[in-house]
Parts: C-alpha cells; structure tokens; sequence
C-alpha cells in the first residue's frame, strides 16, 4: 500500500516512510491510496476470532514491508499485555445502546490501542534502518501518558514530553511521572497547554536541533494511529452480528481521529449506518454538521479535557474524499479556513457527509446528569468523554432496529472526581495501576523559557549518549 497526501503535493510513501512521517511536506496527513475492501463473506469469517487475529487480518492490507509473521508477532505482543482477555469488551446499556470498552490498555484510555502497536513498529523500523529518534511531545493529559507508554524502554527512542505545571490531573501527571525508564523525560513547563505545545513547535523549528537529535512525533495525524484504531470498529460491531445487523457508532470526539477510523472500516466494506460525532462545549464539529459552516472558536475547559479542541486535524481526511481525493482543493480550502477561521465546503458535500455524520453537544452539567444515570440504570460507573458518547447514542434518532454503539474512550478512574460528583462514588483504579498513587515520580520543572528547555535537553541527551 502507498500513501498520498490530502494536499496532493507531497510525495507518495510506502507505509514504513509514513510511519515515521508525521504529516507531509506540504501541510497534508497521509491516507491509503485506496481502500482494501472486505466482502460480506470476509467480514463473516472474522467473527469469534480473537481481537489480536482480526486485528492482523484488518491492518495486513495496509502494511508493507513487514514481514507476515513479524507484524503478526507484533500484533499478538501488544494486545497480549491488555488488561482484559477480550481486549475490547462491551457491555449492553439499554434495549438498543451499547459500550465498547476502550480502556484496558496501560494509560486506561482508547489511545493505548494504537499507540502500544505504534511504539512497537516504530522500534521494528528504526533498527531496520539503524537510527535514533527523539519523540516530543506536548501533551494536556492523555496522550502523553499513552505516548510514554508506548515508547519506554525502547531501544531506539528518547521521549520528551511536556505538560504544563500543576494543570493536569493527578492520575494524568502520576501515569507519566512514575515511569523508570531512562529514555523517559518529563518536563513540566511553567505555562499553559498552549505553551507546551508551542514550545515543542519552537523545538521542531530549530533546524540544527532537529536534525542533531532527529526528531519525531506521535501525534494523532499519524497514519498508523488511525489504522490501529479500525480494528474495534470490527470487533464491535461483529460481535453484535454485523454485518447481517444494522449497527452505528456514537464517538466522543476531538481530533477526529478514533471517528474517522470508523469510517475507514465503512470504507473498507464493515456496514455501519450512521456516525454521531459527540462533542463537548468544545463543539466545532457538531456546528458545522447542523449548519454547513466550520467555525472555530476559543477552547473552554470542560469536564472532558482529552476533547477540548477546536479545530480537529483529521477531518481533513474526510474532507479528501468529499473533493473526489483532488489535493489541491482541499489544499485551496484548508488555506481558507486557516486564513479566516471560518470556511464552507459547499452544500452538495455538507449534505453528503450529513447522511453518514450526525453532530451531538453535551455540556458539563448534562454529561454528570448522564453519569448519574447510567449508574443508577446499570450499576456501571463511566467517565465524562464516554458519558457524551453515551448520551449521543441513546439521542440519536435512528430506526428501531439499529444498534448503537457508544465508545467508551477511558476508564472512569480516570476522572475520579465528576464521576464521584455525579453517583457519590469514587471509581477506583484496576489493581494492576494500584501502585501509581504511592510510586515516586520523576519530573523536571522548567520554566517556559526556549534557552532552559534547550539546554536540558542538551544535557540530558548528551548524558543518555555517554551511558
Ligand atoms: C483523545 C481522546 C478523545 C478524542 O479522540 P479523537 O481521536 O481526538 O477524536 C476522546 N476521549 C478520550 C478519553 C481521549 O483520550
């Protein structure tokens, strides 16, 4: 499989190329250049297979390079380490509403998915090609965690996240800052989120820097991030009795990133009838689906920070396909809405994409009033990003006999506090993290200053070379 740029410019790369990539010299994030397609028979004959065997058979069409056993072998490794035998298990809510549950992985949040595979390919590629990376990364919460995860103890690869000074939750900054490994380097930097990540800007921009410690990112445009993710698509909906039922997905939504996977699965032949594309107050997504209209605006804090984002990279990848895959007017539009904030694909694709996307807002105090219920109708405690994927399901006005599966993106325990708020109870960690609250942490303040941030990691790059 090869891979083009939404923007049309930048060259096309093999898959081990786009891995390391992150997004393409001309602006653009990379997709397959066409969509392996399963028949009904194929997605029949994964059903009651294990997660790690569809997850081989779902992602072999679009990796090259590996060999079959080896990328098998890889696959089996990293969902063998999950923290529940099915992986991605699922729970029934109500007469038609379901839950996939995305939080088995180390960091308890969907991320882990990929981002454990993606660590591991990363290794594969690099001693392949005998080099070293330096991963930075900014984080609010957590990707920074799933992202250190994924990528300690890795031979090949030093990993230096940033998050800011005592605005991150507990959990978020314990699963980053007790981690031993000597390739982990956490910073927290005196400033906000936006800091951190113009910090790490800052940091790519300098091209000395840059190419001396050949730095990388594992960030949600990558390609095999979103690859990863397709797989429970499968799995959920298979389990359900797709694809002889009708079956949809509700999403709780930032980057668009774990969504557009679905649709990837749709593409690749898995029938899914519809997309609710669950917001925050944070609701970009589901404004432009009501009006036509992409509008940013500024970021609030809600309850749900892993989906307090404005302006959602990978819907630039739906948006390649809405222009027929024509780079260049998605390269016109995108240089539009950067200019203006705002910016209109035109009625005939608003309304293509409105058959297949439904947008959905929950504010703070609706997404408690969600919680609350589902613990008082089931006895289930979820967090606040799978509360709003919970309520878009149960609002979404589908026929009767449609299936709606809402995606539980972290575990509960990750965001103790609104979900004590919402049932009186405090969700507690699985035992295998009972030790994260006592464990020592390891973390260099810095101020938010290019020099001081520079010269650490000077110091400690040089240190990690020299042992
Ligand atoms: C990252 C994240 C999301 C948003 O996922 P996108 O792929 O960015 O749309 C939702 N919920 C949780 C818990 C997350 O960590």
């Amino acid at each position: 499989m090869k891979y083009v740029s939404t923007r049309g410019s930048a060259p096309i790369l093999s898959f081990e190329q786009v891995l390391l990539a992150g997004l393409a010299r001309d602006g653009g994030l990379y997709v397959p250049e066409s969509w392996p397609k399963f028949t009904r028979a194929e997605i029949r004959a994964l059903r009651g297979l294990p997660y790690a065997d569809v997850a081989f058979r779902v992602m072999q069409p679009f990796v090259g390079g590996i060999a079959e056993p080896e990328f098998r072998a890889m696959v089996e490794r990293t969902y063998a380490a999950f923290g529940h035998a099915s992986i991605a298990p699922m729970k029934q809510l109500d007469r038609n509403v379901f839950l996939t549950e995305l939080f088995h992985g180390p960091t308890l949040a969907f991320k882990d998915y990929a981002l454990q595979l993606v660590g591991r390919l990363f290794d594969h590629m690099l001693a392949k090609k005998g080099e070293r990376v330096t991963i930075i990364g900014a984080t609010s919460g957590d990707t920074g965690s799933a992202a250190i995860e994924a990528l300690k103890d890795r031979e090949r690869v030093e990993v230096f996240i940033f998050h800011p000074y005592q605005r991150v939750s507990e959990v978020q900054r314990r699963q980053m800052t007790t981690v031993e490994s000597a390739n982990v380097h956490n910073i927290a930097l005196q400033g906000t989120f936006d800091d951190c990540q113009d910090m790490v800007k800052l940091l790519f921009a300098d091209e000395g820097l840059r190419a001396r410690y050949n730095f990388s990112a594992v960030n949600s445009i990558n390609w095999a991030r979103i690859m990863a993710q397709i797989v429970y698509y499968f799995t959920s909906a298979l389990a359900l009795g797709a694809p002889d039922r009708r079956i949809a997905f509700a999403v709780p939504t930032g980057n668009f990133g774990n969504v557009f996977s679905g649709y990837c699965a749709l593409r690749m032949g898995l029938p899914i009838e519809r997309f609710v594309v669950a917001t925050n107050a944070n609701d970009i997504l589901a404004r432009f689906l009501e009006s036509g209209r992409m509008e940013t605006g500024a970021v609030v804090p809600t309850l749900s920070p892993s989906m307090d984002i404005q302006v959602s990279s990978n819907f630039e990848r739906l948006l390649f396909e809405h222009y027929r895959r024509n780079g260049t007017s998605v390269a016109k539009a995108m240089e539009k809405f950067r200019r203006t904030g705002s910016i209109d694909f035109g009625r005939a694709r608003w309304q293509a994409m409105r058959k297949l996307f439904t947008g959905y807002r929950l504010g703070d105090n609706a997404t408690k009033d969600t919680i609350a219920r589902v613990w008082r109708e089931t006895g289930e405690l979820i967090d606040p990003h799978t509360a709003i994927g919970v309520a878009a399901a149960r609002e979404a006005e589908l026929d009767a006999d449609v299936a709606v599966i809402a995606m539980a993106t972290a575990h509960p325990a990750k965001f103790p506090q609104a979900v004590e708020e919402a049932t009186g109870v405090r969700p507690e960690l699985p035992p295998r993290l009972a030790r994260l609250l006592t464990k020592p942490e390891r973390c260099t303040v810095l101020a938010n200053d290019p020099k001081a941030v520079k010269d650490f990691l000077d110091a400690r790059l040089a240190a990690r070379q020299a042992a």
